[in-house]
């Protein structure tokens, strides 16, 4: 049986620690589905068809890595695709802590696991958050992006 991850995010926008965490989790999985959520109620940076470029753009010759976008609970859109896993990033214990609380979740709504990938330190720092308050002043912030 394909072992299938889907990493879900709002990628607004895909960071260099997006990257290594997609990229540490490639030879883990037979396909990876990056799941660009779309949330009516939120507002984005950037819209749903540039986030989805950016990483499309960036991983079209690897046919292990497909993009796409959706709108329901993370565990429906897994089941939806026969993924058994989410992957999710780490970067700190405020994130461990949300984290814990979401994969628990995951788990008693729908069976499923949450594989967690710790960031390289040098990466620790970064969030599509801060990015966007960088490009809001006009700073150059090329290189949290891949
Ligand atoms: P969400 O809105 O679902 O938190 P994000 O796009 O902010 O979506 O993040 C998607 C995933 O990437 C999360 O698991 C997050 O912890 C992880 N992540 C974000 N920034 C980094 C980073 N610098 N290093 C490693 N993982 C990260």
């Amino acid at each position: 049986m394909e072992k299938i991850a889907v990493f879900p995010g709002s990628f607004d926008p895909f960071t260099v620690g997006h990257k290594a965490i997609l990229d540490m989790a490639l030879p883990l999985f037979d396909k990876i589905i990056v799941a660009v959520g779309v949330n009516s109620a939120k507002k984005y940076c950037f819209d749903t068809p540039q986030r989805v470029r950016a990483i499309a753009d960036m991983y079209s010759g690897n046919p292990k890595i497909t993009v796409e976008t959706y709108e329901s609970l993370t565990v429906d859109f897994c089941k939806q695709r026969n993924a058994t896993v989410i992957l999710r990033g780490l970067r700190n214990t405020t994130d461990f802590e949300y984290e814990k609380t979401m994969a628990q979740t995951n788990r008693a709504l729908a069976g499923i696991e949450t594989v967690f990938l710790m960031t390289p330190p040098e990466y620790e720092h970064i969030s599509s958050s801060i990015v966007r308050e960088l490009l809001a002043y006009g700073a150059d912030a090329s290189k949290f992006l891949p």
